[in-house]
């Protein structure tokens, strides 16, 4: 049986991947070692009714032990230790969720309902680092991948709307802290006084703006609000979050970057999991509803082509009804009123812990456990 390292398990992404793996009986087929950059020698997860004791994720020789490493620890682990690794003669496979090494040369992005083939190509070539892509590229392209196929989109204009479990655990926390602080200064009075609701709508705006709010993480309130910047500010007006859209779409489809052109703005929003995105796309030509429908359905099994009405929209198409679940929602299909051309709007939502971070990273696993 192969070892495999799992480092980040009890992170957001890595809860998700453990209770994929489990739900896939994934564990059946290879010797897990699990490790922590803050608890080693303490008790790991319990899988399976097994006990596990936690390896020092910092410790090269325990890492070199490996023959597959999955990481879910964040980019700084990454920079860290995977070139050490490297340095120290390992050879093994590298399964990462972070953004850190996406673009390296040696690096694939797995998304495999949508890039399978370039997979397989690496693999057969050597290539060891494979990295899970950005959420909201990588569900807005597993949404669209029916279009993709068939080469119909031109450009496209992404805006998102991203969860704060996205952020990570800490993050997701301190939307829930912001709500309970909010709710912990109302009184009943308060919230059911039939009259004007000026003097409730004044109140919460306070809280949310006032010191005691809790803000150490995002650095400003989400509850209530949203945040208009996601990663760090690459100076040019854009954050790296919105850099990642066309550098990443390019190569998560294998097309010389620029060929599909992305843009577009990248938003927190007080959404507990889940990310949205609301796409302009230039289409190559005309494409109706039903073709468009017909494309998107029968693209791969993890879609979810929402017709576009108001009752199916707000029962189908929110992170309400979809977190949790592998099906991937596209709706709002509509062209847009822009001087005839084909210019469309188009809505995804879908789980970004699931598709958008544990899913691929497992799928990797499970392709090099056929292949290696
Ligand atoms: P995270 O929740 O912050 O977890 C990362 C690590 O932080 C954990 O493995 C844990 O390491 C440590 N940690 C410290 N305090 C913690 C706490 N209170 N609860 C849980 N863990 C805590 O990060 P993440 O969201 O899983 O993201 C991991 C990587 O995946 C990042 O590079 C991120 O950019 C990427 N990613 C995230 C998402 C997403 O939706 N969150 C989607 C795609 C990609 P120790 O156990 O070693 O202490």
């Amino acid at each position: 049986m192969k070892q495999v390292g799992i480092v980040g398990w009890r992170g957001m992404v890595g809860s998700v991947l453990l209770q994929r793996m489990v739900e896939e009986n994934d564990f059946n087929h290879i010797s897990a070692h699990f490790f922590s950059t803050s608890s080693s020698g303490k008790p790991g997860p319990v899988i399976s009714g097994e006990n596990s004791i936690l390896k020092d994720a910092y410790s090269i020789a325990a890492l070199a032990e490996m023959d597959i490493i999955i990481t879910c620890q964040g980019g700084d682990y990454t920079k860290l230790i995977y070139s050490t690794l490297l340095e120290h003669g390992w050879d093994g496979y590298w399964i990462d969720a972070a953004s850190a090494l996406r673009m390296d040369e040696r690096a694939c992005i797995i998304l495999d309902p949508v890039n399978r083939a370039n997979i397989d190509r690496a693999v057969k070539e050597g290539i060891k680092l494979f990295v899970g892509g950005n959420c909201s590229i990588t569900l807005s392209l597993m949404g669209l991948a029916g279009l993709i196929k068939a080469d119909l989109i031109e450009w496209m204009s992404v805006m998102t709307y991203q969860s704060a479990s996205g952020a990570g655990a800490k993050y997701v926390r301190e939307l829930i802290a912001q709500s309970a602080y909010i709710s912990r200064h109302l009184s009943d009075a308060e919230l059911e006084n039939p009259g004007s609701v000026l003097p409730l709508v004044n109140k919460v705006s306070e809280l949310i703006n006032s010191a005691d709010m809790p803000v150490e993480n995002f650095g400003a309130p989400l509850m209530g609000s949203i945040i208009p910047w996601i990663d760090s500010d690459l100076g040019d007006g854009n954050s790296r979050e919105e850099w990642k859209g066309e550098a990443e779409t390019n190569k998560i489809l294998g097309l010389r970057q620029g060929t599909i052109p992305v843009n577009g703005l990248c938003i927190r929003v007080g959404v507990i999991r889940c990310h949205s995105a609301a796409i302009t796309l230039k289409l190559k030509r005309e494409v109706s509803e039903a073709e468009f429908a017909e494309r998107v359905s029968h693209s791969h099994p993890w879609v979810n082509y929402v017709p576009n009405n108001k009752e199916a929209s707000i029962s189908q198409l929110t992170p309400a009804s979809i977190s949790g679940s592998l099906k991937v929602g596209i709706g709002r299909y509509k062209k847009m009123a822009l001087n005839n051309e084909p210019v469309y709007s188009v809505l995804t939502v879908g789980d970004q812990l699931l598709w958008g971070a544990a899913e691929p990273l497992r799928r990797m696993l499970n392709i090099l456990l056929n292949r290696i």
